[in-house]
């Protein structure tokens, strides 16, 4: 197989987004440097104006650099390329080289010139490659309107690219460049889909966990360590906060009939994470739900739960089926983790009948029997707030105090 010298990654969607395209490129070019220091830490990253550059090197393993750089927000097409010098007689070996185990039956060479000095007109190029490519290669002919293959070659000052290949990227804006959301992480299979989806199109996201303690044990923050470590090559900085979520069931058990307790949680879920998100600037919520999943995900139930927040509820899974997102977790590395026993608060007080239409006036009935804000505010006090380390561990971190 022919050896690339680069792959040229060509930004897709933020070549349109004007006067932020610099800042765009320098928050691209950084997330792909953090990551290539870890992913294949012997190539050389460059950028221009439109494109990113890795150059690679003997011992590159260009297979899994360019799977990799596929699943990159922020990329439309990838090119593997080989630099040659401007000599047309390397042109014509290397273009030979890098295409003879290509099948085609029809090809056309294109030339741009960037490097307007050069000597020789782009179409007397492209006529003697292409002749040196008839003369050497059998069953081949040239075709200008439909060729199985395009060869380009692009002379700039000191250097040709050659390529006649190219990959689709995962197109969506660079990571972390679209804003920040606040994510309900469960520990299930479908939140950390729904994180990558989101972390994929440019968002950052924080983390909230409900736990139940002592009905949930402690090893879930081991669970949800690994699941962020899964996600943290899409994000730099990856916060987890605990809700301390036992009392507020209990009492939600108390004072709410078994048919609504479903509905009721949620809704304090996301009066917390709402409440949490305004004061941490986080404009969104976001969850792991799929409308139709299971009985307590639907639309009139996905109505009453909005209804206690203004903030935007992001859903990436919501008409993705089951199947799909196991694919999916498979694929980012997060299933094996996700189906690992482990007690969820949910799982702890399911009910046996949730109701599948619940309605806002029934659950304003339920939530006047008590003082649920009083219990929210002492919730929210004791809330724990974890950091990601480098090898993978959440540690606390210490709370600043407000003045
Ligand atoms: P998941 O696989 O993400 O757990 P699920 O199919 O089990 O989803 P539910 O348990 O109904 O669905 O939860 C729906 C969504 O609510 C989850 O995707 C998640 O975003 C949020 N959620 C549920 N339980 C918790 C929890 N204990 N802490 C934080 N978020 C939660
Ligand atoms: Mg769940």
């Amino acid at each position: 197989m022919m050896k690339y010298s680069h792959l040229l990654l060509h930004f897709g969607e933020l070549s349109t987004k004007g006067i932020n395209k610099k800042a765009f490129i320098t928050r691209f070019m950084q997330s792909l440097r953090r990551l290539g220091k870890k992913e294949f830490p012997e190539c050389t990253i460059t950028s221009d104006y439109a494109h990113a550059y890795i150059k690679l090197e003997e011992n590159s393993d260009f297979s899994h650099i360019l799977s990799f750089v596929q699943e990159l927000p922020g990329i439309q097409r990838i090119t593997p390329v080989v630099a040659t010098t401007l000599s047309l007689d390397d042109m014509k070996k290397d273009s030979l080289t890098m295409v003879k185990d290509l099948s085609f039956h029809s090809f056309k060479v294109r030339v741009r010139r960037p490097n307007h000095r050069y000597p020789i007109e782009g179409l007397e190029v492209a006529r003697q490659i292409g002749g040196y490519l008839l003369a050497n290669l059998k069953g081949i002919h040239v075709d200008v309107h439909h060729p199985d293959l395009y060869l380009d070659v692009e002379i700039r000052e000191n250097v040709t690219y050659l390529s006649s290949l190219s990959y689709e990227g995962a197109g969506g804006y660079p990571l972390g460049s679209g804003g920040k959301a606040l994510m309900l992480l469960s520990g299930g299979i479908d939140s950390p889909v729904a994180s990558y989806l989101l972390l994929k199109r440019g968002l950052k996201l924080e983390y909230i966990h409900f736990a139940a303690p002592p009905y949930t044990s402690s090893a879930v923050i081991d669970k949800l360590a690994d699941l962020l470590t899964s996600l943290s090559s899409y994000q730099e900085k990856i916060l987890l906060h605990v809700v301390p979520f036992t009392n507020l069931q209990l009492s939600i058990y108390e004072h709410v009939d078994e048919p609504y307790c479903i509905t009721i949680m949620r809704r304090m879920m996301l009066r917390i994470a709402s409440s949490f998100a305004r004061t941490h600037h986080l404009s969104a919520l976001a969850t792991g739900e799929s409308v139709g999943q299971v009985a307590s995900q639907t639309v009139e139930s996905m109505e009453a739960i909005n209804a206690v927040t203004t903030l935007p509820i992001l859903r990436p899974l919501v008409a993705v089926d089951k199947v799909e997102i196991m694919k999916m977790a498979k694929k980012i590395g997060t299933y094996e983790i996700s189906i690992r026993p482990y007690e969820d608060c949910c799982t702890i007080f399911k009910p046996k009948k949730p109701k599948t239409k619940p309605k806002e006036k029934e659950c304003l009935y339920y939530e006047s029997k008590w003082d649920y804000e009083k219990e929210i505010e002492e919730i929210v006090q004791k809330m724990k707030t974890y950091e990601l380390s480098e090898d993978g561990c959440l540690l606390l971190k210490e709370k600043k105090e407000k003045n």
